[in-house]
């Protein structure tokens, strides 16, 4: 049965966070002065085991969740993660991809594939090494995510989408050579604007570079023109390039605000369901579980939650909301 929320929207899209923790330290997203050596990630008892994750999911499934995207943190920094992707490939009719810096996914990819995995994006800000260390501020080389893509690309998992989060004064430099090298290679390159997630990475709209100047700026060299949405709700809004040489994608959350087709729900490490990425606190749905209730009740509480929902944060964002409290995106995954 088809969920609904206060505004119309769906249910269809399920991001899983399977840990909160992560081996980079992107400075928009976990800087290294909140996330230092003392920094407390959740202990292991509090994570939702591979088989909570599983019986959520299928709960979700059963509310018409056609999609589910693991995250983080670092998704493949969860040990074993293959094996809940294999469990997870058992629920039917389900879109199963994963989001992922590409550190360790040379190593992982063909397991990831054998177990039932469909596709990844995998995340790089730059082709530029001095710019790409210094946004993930852990001196890791552009290089070994290549590698990483590239080994995905070869077992299976592509079309590769790319994630680039562009940062004004860090790396709009780097916007042409992406789309150039990604055209090239056949990946869906992806731009996000900068998004004021979370409290601790200085937000501030001057940071953002809009979407629109981003495809002016590569109009100029390679011609574009829209595509249609692939279907209602796609976060990126989609461009072809005019000599049928591929297309790009643009996630412009600031200044162009998608709430109206929102249909995602996100789950955190520790099984809170939030039902905006900007959301403050999340529902409890580990306690539900560890508690003993049913299969009926888990998926009463999820349709109650869903039913009242009315999030729209980024169509009502102004310099008050961006500095309420807000859960971290590495928290809940993007
Ligand atoms: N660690 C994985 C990765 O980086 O791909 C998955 C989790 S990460 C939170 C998911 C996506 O959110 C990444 O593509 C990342 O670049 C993006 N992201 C993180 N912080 C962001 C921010 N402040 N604004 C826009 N996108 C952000
Ligand atoms: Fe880690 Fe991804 Fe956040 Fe970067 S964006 S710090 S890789 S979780
Ligand atoms: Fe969805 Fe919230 Fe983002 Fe709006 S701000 S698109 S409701 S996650």
């Amino acid at each position: 049965m088809t969920l609904t929320d206060t505004l119309n929207r769906p249910l269809r899209d399920l991001r899983i966070s399977v840990t909160d923790r992560c081996n980079f330290r992107c400075v928009y997203c976990m800087p290294k002065e909140i996330f230092g050596p003392d920094y407390q990630f959740l202990p292991r008892a509090e994570i939702l085991t591979f088989e909570e994750i599983t019986r959520l999911a299928r709960i979700f499934a059963g509310h018409g969740v056609q999609k589910i995207r693991l995250t983080g943190g670092e998704p493949l920094v969860r040990r074993d993660l293959h094996l809940l992707v294999a469990m997870l490939a058992q629920l039917p009719d389900l879109d199963l991809t994963l989001t992922t810096n590409g550190s360790l996914l040379a190593r992982q990819a063909r397991a990831l594939k054998d177990a039932g995995l469909k596709r990844v994006t995998v995340s790089l800000d730059s082709l530029d090494n001095k710019i790409f260390k210094a946004m993930n501020d852990v001196d890791f080389p552009v290089e070994k995510v290549l590698e990483g893509m590239e080994a995905a690309a070869q077992v299976g998992l592509g079309p590769i989408k790319v994630n680039m989060v562009v940062k004004r004064g860090m790396n709009e430099s780097s916007i042409l050579p992406m789309a150039r090298f990604f055209r090239e290679k056949g990946y869906i390159l992806r731009f996000i604007e900068y998004m004021d997630v979370g409290h601790t990475n200085g937000w501030r709209m001057d940071d953002v570079v809009p979407a629109a100047e981003i495809i002016k700026m590569i109009n100029v060299e390679m011609p574009l023109e829209p595509l249609d949405p692939n279907y209602r709700g796609e976060v990126a809004s989609r461009w072809k390039y005019k000599d049928g040489s591929g297309e790009i994608g643009i996630v412009a959350s600031v200044t162009q605000p998608f709430c109206r087709d929102c249909n995602r729900a996100r789950l955190s490490a520790e099984g809170e369901l939030y039902t905006c990425l900007f959301a403050v606190s999340g529902q409890d749905l580990r306690g539900l579980i560890r508690g003993g209730a049913s299969d009926k009740e888990i998926s009463q509480t999820i349709e109650r939650i869903w039913n009242r929902r009315a999030d729209r944060y980024s169509e009502i964002r102004s310099e008050n909301t961006v500095s309420l409290p807000k859960v971290e995106m590495s928290h809940i995954g993007g």
